[in-house]
């Protein structure tokens, strides 16, 4: 439990996997966006979000907090969530779509983000 939020964790592998199979191509951690997003589609002014649910304060955990320094645990997530929701609005507002995929429910959010992306692609296909 050292890093708050280590790279190439297990659900984003899953995801870019996925995404992967699917056709689409991505840049991992962009380093000029806001937050260093996970996962970013550009052509589909997409930026990919996965979330660790107890990092990042999920209420599907409500009691997953430590018994011992509680307070140091919460103080720490609680700077997750407000660091989030900084990260989210600067990227809404240079135009990005952010989408958040959680760790509890990983398989159905990589898989409607896929059709939402291929929905995407479909349309860009139809207009070139
Ligand atoms: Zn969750």
């Amino acid at each position: 439990m050292a890093a708050v939020k280590s790279q190439n964790t297990k659900p984003e592998v899953y995801v870019r996997r996925m995404l992967h199979a699917a056709g689409f191509r991505y840049r991992l951690h962009a380093k000029a966006l806001p937050g260093k997003p996970d996962i970013v589609l550009a052509r589909y002014k997409t930026v990919v979000l996965v979330q660790g649910c107890f990092w990042h304060g999920h209420n599907c955990k409500p009691n997953s907090m430590p018994q011992n320094n509680r307070s140091y645990w919460s103080a720490k997530i609680e700077r997750n969530i407000s660091r989030d929701r900084r990260n989210r609005v600067a990227l809404e507002q240079a135009g990005w779509n952010v989408v958040d995929i959680w760790e509890c429910e990983i398989e159905r959010s990589t898989t409607s983000l896929i059709e939402r992306l291929q929905n995407m692609r479909t349309a860009q296909d139809t207009a070139a």
